[in-house]
């Protein structure tokens, strides 16, 4: 054993006081080192997909944010230079990339989750869906079902949700539990339902609930009209209205089926497209779901109105409902964002999941392996979601000034080695597992898969307990003979 060197204290008192005139003679001379700015997190060491305007990647890189909002990305050495940061998250043999944006669900359908699978669109509905929704919906459901989808979503990596359901105040509230970002809409349909009787109720009940959560930091509020099939040509105009008076984006499914479009030019002799022009309907921004049964003119309109596409390929394909000619409408220069769609018809909420889907179909369904690159699906999933929602000058990517929404995704399981090419591991490789820190507005809500907004067991046996009450909704009584299960 070798005794540890201690230096005598002599040494130590001529060492500080040498140290000291050091100090002196800089702070006399002015050239002291510039004070660092306060970050109140750093996330470090990690490569870093900006997707920024030049589509950087940073290996390795840094994020300083100040608040809400990122104030600089660069390598760790530079951001180290110049932020003292209050807490930092290390990144290493991960990617640090923009938070996923789902451009269109229906948060608390994921109480519907596997009740009723492999089914025709209008006996799935009418069966099961349906009938489940008259018995089930109700703020408690809402609010359970959506604590639920959020957490699933915070923790497979998506901070925004876009979503179209009943009693969204709920959404949206269990939205900003959660701690993520929600484009809300209240939904206006054409049938009595749980939270409105007549359209006109949906209506009042959608501006009550679009003034009660202005301006608010996570949630944008607004109101939508479910289809052109479910919802008269008065109700649209009236609905249109409402965000238009908001400045909020219209939300609605357009063209999901080929019955859509012939009842459509059956009943009108106009496409669902050229109908909601008719009406007025695209008048304001809007975002239009699905999208799959477009004409080349149908695109011209949404083109001519600034329509956005939220494109939904496993839903599109588990209801068999075709494929959305996307890279089509890409080329045209429509704002293309990638969604989910409810749990009911997908069965996830995982994005990393809807980004290989869509890569995968529409290079089957266009009979070109070259459609629909990682890089295109990946931009779908982050600036194109944005644009889609007007708000690409806030979030989509990691730049200095924006929002601070972005994750943290581990690559080194099996299954991403070796990687070679991120953006192809992102599509590819990935799944909504992989996601280790999700931070939304500049805060933690997932730290190394440690959720701290929810509380995930809660969450889950709430999910459960409710779940009980869809079964029986949707089985029959059994009959005196039946055997006991
Ligand atoms: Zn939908």
């Amino acid at each position: 054993m070798i005794a540890p060197r201690v230096p005598p204290i002599g040494a130590l008192r001529r060492a500080a006081a040498i140290s000291a005139a050091l100090v002196l003679a800089i702070a006399v001379a002015g050239a002291a080192p510039p004070a660092k700015r306060k970050a109140s997190l750093v996330v470090t060491g990690g490569t870093v997909v900006t997707m920024d305007a030049q589509r950087r990647v940073l290996s390795p890189g840094a994020v300083a944010i100040v608040g809400q909002s990122i104030v600089a990305v660069d390598t760790p050495q530079a951001i180290a230079a110049r932020f003292a940061a209050a807490d930092i998250v290390q990144a290493d043999g991960a990617v640090v990339m923009p938070g996923l944006i789902n451009t269109h669900g229906h948060a608390p359908m994921v109480m519907y989750r596997g009740l009723a699978d492999d089914l025709k669109l209008m006996d799935w509905l009418q069966k099961y869906i349906f009938p489940a929704e008259a018995k089930t919906v109700s703020p408690e459901m809402v609010r359970i079902g959506t604590r639920l989808a959020a957490l699933e979503m915070l923790q497979s990596g998506t901070t925004l949700h876009t979503d179209m359901y009943y009693f969204e105040e709920e959404v949206a509230k269990a939205t900003k539990e959660a701690g993520i970002r929600g484009v809300l809409g209240q939904t206006i349909i054409g049938f009595p339902v749980a939270d409105a009787k007549t359209p006109a109720e949906g209506l009042a009940r959608a501006e009550r609930f679009m003034l009660a959560f202005r301006g608010d930091a996570l949630v944008v509020a607004t109101v939508a009209a479910h289809s052109m099939y479910t919802v008269d040509a008065e109700t649209l105009k009236a609905t249109r209205g409402l965000a238009a008076k908001y400045g909020v984006p219209l939300l609605t499914h357009l063209a999901e089926t080929r019955d859509e479009v012939d009842e459509s030019m059956a009943k009108h002799k106009l496409s669902p497209a050229a109908y909601f022009e008719s009406v007025g309907f695209w008048d304001t921004p809007a975002v239009a779901a699905h999208g799959v049964h477009l004409s080349d003119a149908d695109i011209a309109i949404l083109l001519r109105h600034r329509v956005a596409l939220s494109h939904n390929p496993e839903s599109n394909m588990k209801l068999a409902s075709g494929a959305a000619p996307v890279t089509k409408s890409l080329k045209a220069g429509l704002a293309v964002g990638l969604g989910t769609d409810g749990a009911a018809s997908n069965n996830d909420l995982d994005m990393f999941e809807a980004m290989r889907q869509a890569a995968f179909l529409n290079k089957l369904s266009e009979g070109d392996p070259t459609a629909a690159s990682a890089q295109t699906v990946l931009e779908m999933a982050t600036l194109g979601g944005a644009a889609a929602l007007g708000m690409a000058d806030r979030i989509g990517s990691l730049e200095a000034g924006k929002l601070a929404d972005l994750i943290v995704v581990s690559m080194r399981s099996a299954r991403q080695t070796p990687m070679y090419n991120p953006v192809s591991h992102l599509v590819y490789a990935t799944r909504g597992d992989d996601v280790r820190t999700t931070i939304v507005n500049g805060r933690i809500v997932m730290r190394d898969r440690r959720v701290l907004t929810l509380s995930p067991g809660a969450v889950l046996a709430d999910a459960r307990k409710l779940a009980a009450r869809v079964r029986a909704a949707v089985e029959p009584a059994p009959a005196q003979s039946s055997v006991a299960r």
